[in-house]
């Protein structure tokens, strides 16, 4: 998108025409409002699920400290989104022990995981990972379970996968049923659509997408078939520029999710109590201001860290390296200044760090202008670095 269609999509939205209407911008009511009267958060539904959650919510992804999330949650949110993988467990398990004592009507939670359903086991597997994630939350349920991070959409749809996902909804381990995606592919919601099996999906969805009025269209696509829509990559990699120095405006970013009201929540990845305040301010005052709309036009055509996942990378390298996955372990190491979780994402990939090693020309063309090679370089290291010397 050039800046001007930018300007002129922020303008219209600034004007109020996507702003979520006012039956669903409704203040929280229930003990979340209990709990912070004075300041409530507005909330939408999502989809067909019927949950009513704050148009805030919690990526708990990368925090370790209880303490932000008693904040967040005594702030009135009350949606919080973990995965099995997620610090290897440890994150499922800090929810687990925060939220043992609370009661289950207050709150709702999302894990994720994945298995190969191609593989043998897969059942089995994909059975034993769900469990192991339910003991480590100490809950009986999940309010979303969603297949982490689908790749294509021939993995979406496999039957073993969808016979699975059905039987734990059927059997009462999840209340509802999602997939995330990096890809963003809009072939994807509508693969989801025709399967009838998903509930909701977790999107990446932020003013840099280069595809959004193809994404947009296959959302609203999803919304009239009664799926929801959940937002994270809200804020593209955390800083405005492609080394990682400047924190970007967060406050800014989801003002800009928020004006498509087919998006109900967007799940921050705030690690600290500033950058609660930070998304907080944002979530009270949620309306995108003129100096909202310059500042990300601003941004608009600079290169940042955040990969559009478009995929043309993989068929030019010459190795047909996961490059995608690749660039986002890249981007949580010098943009959410995490190395644990990049080397997680690139162990995941097998990655060994010599993937470029021998190869005489970088055959890849990005459309973003990444210098993928370059960036390999810098990252792939990190798989040998011993895990106690990384945050
Ligand atoms: S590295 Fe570039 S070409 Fe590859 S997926 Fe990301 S944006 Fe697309
Ligand atoms: S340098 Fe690396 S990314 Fe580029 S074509 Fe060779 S193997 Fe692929």
């Amino acid at each position: 998108m050039n800046r001007r269609k930018f300007l002129s999509f922020s303008a219209l939205a600034g004007a109020g025409a996507v702003v979520a209407p006012q039956t669903a911008m409704a203040a929280v009511k229930s003990r979340t409002a209990e709990r912070n009267a004075n300041q409530p958060i507005a909330t939408r539904i999502l989809g067909r699920t019927g949950m009513k959650i704050p148009i805030l919510s919690m990526g708990v992804m990368r925090a370790d400290n209880p303490a932000v999330v008693r904040a967040a949650y005594n702030a009135g949110l009350t949606h919080f989104d973990t995965a099995h993988g997620y610090q290897n467990g440890k994150n499922e398990e800090m929810l687990g022990a925060f939220f043992k004592d609370k009661d289950r009507s207050t709150f709702t939670l999302a894990t994720k995981g994945k298995a190969n359903p191609r593989s043998d086991d897969f059942e089995q597997d994909y059975e034993a990972l769900f469990n192991t994630s339910l003991r480590r939350l100490k809950m009986d349920y999940v309010d979303i379970f969603y297949f982490h991070a689908a790749d294509d959409v021939e993995t979406l749809t496999n039957p073993r996968l969808l016979t699975m996902l059905k039987k734990f909804k059927d059997a009462g381990k999840t209340l509802h049923i999602g997939f995330s995606t990096h890809a963003h592919k809009p072939a994807q919601i509508d693969a989801a659509i025709s399967s009838g099996v998903f509930d909701v999906c977790l999107i990446s969805y932020n003013f840099k997408l280069n595809i959004l009025p193809e994404l947009n269209a296959a959302i609203r696509r999803g919304v009239e078939a009664g799926m929801g829509f959940v937002a994270m990559k809200t804020m593209v990699g955390g800083t405005e520029d492609a080394e990682g120095h400047k924190r970007v405006n967060g406050a800014a970013c989801l003002r800009w999710v928020w004006q498509n009201p087919d998006i109900t929540t967007a799940i921050p990845g705030f690690t600290s109590f500033d950058l609660l305040d930070n998304c907080l301010q944002a979530a009270h005052s949620p309306q995108i201001s003129p100096s909202d709309v310059e500042y990300l036009a601003s941004l608009q055509n600079k290169e940042m860290l955040y990969c559009q996942h478009c995929g043309n990378c993989v068929s030019q390298c010459t190795r047909h390296l996961p490059i995608p996955a690749m660039m986002r372990a890249y981007m949580y190491n010098f943009g959410y200044k995490h190395p644990s979780l990049s080397k997680e994402t690139l162990l995941e990939l097998a990655v060994t760090g010599n993937e470029c090693t021998g190869c005489m020309a970088c055959t890849v063309n990005c459309p973003s202008g990444f210098k993928v090679a370059e960036k390999i370089a810098a990252i792939t290291p990190i798989v040998n670095v011993p895990s106690y010397y990384l945050t």
